[in-house]
């Protein structure tokens, strides 16, 4: 397995801290079905009014529990498409968890790029953008067991760029906290070494604070194994093989697609790229191909400069189209969606079904296919 500069990184030695570290206490992401909890004005009073407000309250008690049933179960990683049909039969070992599929766009209800794609109940991560580690939990709670925080321990970086990992820090350092006892494997593009030594130097005062004060922090779970790649396999376990394969994104040296070989799925992954003949080789017959893509409004809705420098970024939603022609997925999933605040996810999906007749899903937060 061709690998570059292959370095285990520790904190250097330093003194204890006097001062215990308070961490910022994040609120697990909201649920767009959340109830809101108002305070419920009645206004009968008197004898008869009684009788009338316990009947009114009990209906309102149900209907607080039908609305909490089904704000339940609508926030539920589904592995149902955008259009409510079941897109791909399930796979007895694999299943593919969409974490995030914003830009840096910031957007409330959108996390940061990131994928988990589970083999026999170990999640390997692509991309650690912002909320990376919330969304991990967020699934588990939703039944994603195999993204419990101790098994985060391995992720394939695509590129540098800060919407994918802009939440590397919290997947180093939040799993450990929580018991994750061992280091954390990422394999990535040249950069990726560096960027993993200084969050650890960032932090170190408080990792050491961890180790050495009353938590006892296990001290090696804080660890990162980096690994700079070059195209070909870079990594083979009992469950995958991972290929990396480069792509083109901008004036980007190095940018990677992945591909992942499970016992029963070929699942590839763009990362952020124009149409490239490497991605083509790689994703020909694969069973569910993610891709990034813009719609054509936005893309006419910027100058000229922005344009060209989309242009040399990133994919069309007709550019799309035709690389799932070419590459015939059994499944093509939208991701890193660049859209008009007014266009729909239908807009989008019209825009590449218009010349794609293949199964095609928008990407969603928890989607699970
Ligand atoms: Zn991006
Ligand atoms: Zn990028």
């Amino acid at each position: 397995m061709p690998s570059l500069n292959y370095r285990c990184y520790a904190i250097p030695e330093i003194s204890a801290l006097r001062h215990p570290l308070i961490l910022g206490v994040t609120p697990p992401p909201q649920c767009p079905h959340s109830i809101d909890k108002k305070p419920f004005a009645y206004t009968m009073m008197g004898g008869e009014g009684r009788i009338s407000l316990n009947l009114h309250r009990k209906l309102f008690h149900i209907f607080i529990v039908l609305l909490t049933l089904y704000a339940g179960w609508s926030c539920v990683p589904s592995d149902q498409g955008s259009a409510g049909t079941n897109l791909i039969p399930k796979s007895k070992d694999t299943q593919v968890v969409i974490l995030g599929t914003g830009t840096p766009n910031i957007n409330p209800r959108r996390f940061g790029a990131c994928v988990a794609i589970i083999v026999n109940g170990k999640p390997y991560l692509v991309d650690f953008g912002p909320g990376t580690v919330q969304q991990a939990s967020a699934a588990y709670e939703a039944g994603i067991k195999a993204l419990a925080m101790q098994n985060l321990t391995i992720a394939f970086l695509t590129h540098i760029h800060s919407d994918h990992t802009a939440g590397f820090a919290d997947l180093i350092l939040t799993p450990w906290i929580l018991g994750r006892t061992q280091p954390l494997r990422v394999f990535g593009p040249p950069g990726i070494i560096a960027m993993s030594n200084h969050i650890l130097s960032a932090y170190r005062r408080g990792i050491r604070m961890r180790i050495e004060g009353a938590e006892k922090a296990d001290p090696s779970g804080y660890k990162v194994f980096s690994e700079e790649i070059k195209p070909g396999l870079i990594y083979e376990d009992d469950n995958v093989k991972v290929k990396a394969f480069p792509v083109k994104h901008g004036a980007f040296q190095y940018a990677f697609g992945y591909r992942f070989e499970t016992p029963s799925r070929i699942i590839v992954i763009s990362g952020d790229t124009i149409p490239t003949e490497s991605l083509i080789a790689n994703a020909t017959g694969c069973d569910i191909l993610i891709h990034e893509v813009y719609s054509m409004a936005w893309f006419q809705s910027h100058s000229p400069k922005d344009q060209k420098y989309h242009a040399s970024s990133h994919t069309s939603s007709l550019e799309l189209a035709e690389i799932a022609n070419r590459t015939r997925p059994r499944l093509l999933v939208l991701t890193h969606q660049l859209m008009q605040p007014e266009e729909t996810e239908q807009d989008l999906l019209n825009e590449v079904r218009r010349h794609y007749k293949g199964k095609v899903a928008y990407g969603r937060e928890l989607n699970v296919f």
